[in-house]
């Protein structure tokens, strides 16, 4: 059985994994250590949706300054609010 990473590697590569850079290895690493760790969960889900809501944002709202009060109303509307 591999070793579990640890959540600071995990978090360090949290972005990379979700914009899907890393080896298979690694990615199937981080998926499990997911899938089991209370603590990095969350953090997932708050970057994911953060891309998503970026991603639809940058289409509609080409002015950055625009781009920064929608994606903050975005995130807050998915219940993010510590930001
Ligand atoms: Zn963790």
């Amino acid at each position: 059985m591999k070793p579990m990473l640890d959540c600071d590697t995990v978090m360090r590569q949290l972005w990379a994994y979700l914009d899907q850079e890393l080896t298979e290895d690694r990615m199937e690493a981080i998926r499990e250590h997911l899938a089991v760790c209370a603590r990095c969960f969350p953090q997932l889900e708050f970057e994911r949706t953060f891309l998503e809501q970026l991603g639809k944002l940058r289409r509609e709202h080409p002015n950055p300054q625009t781009l920064r009060t929608r994606l903050v109303a975005a995130l807050a509307a998915e219940g993010f609010t510590a930001f």
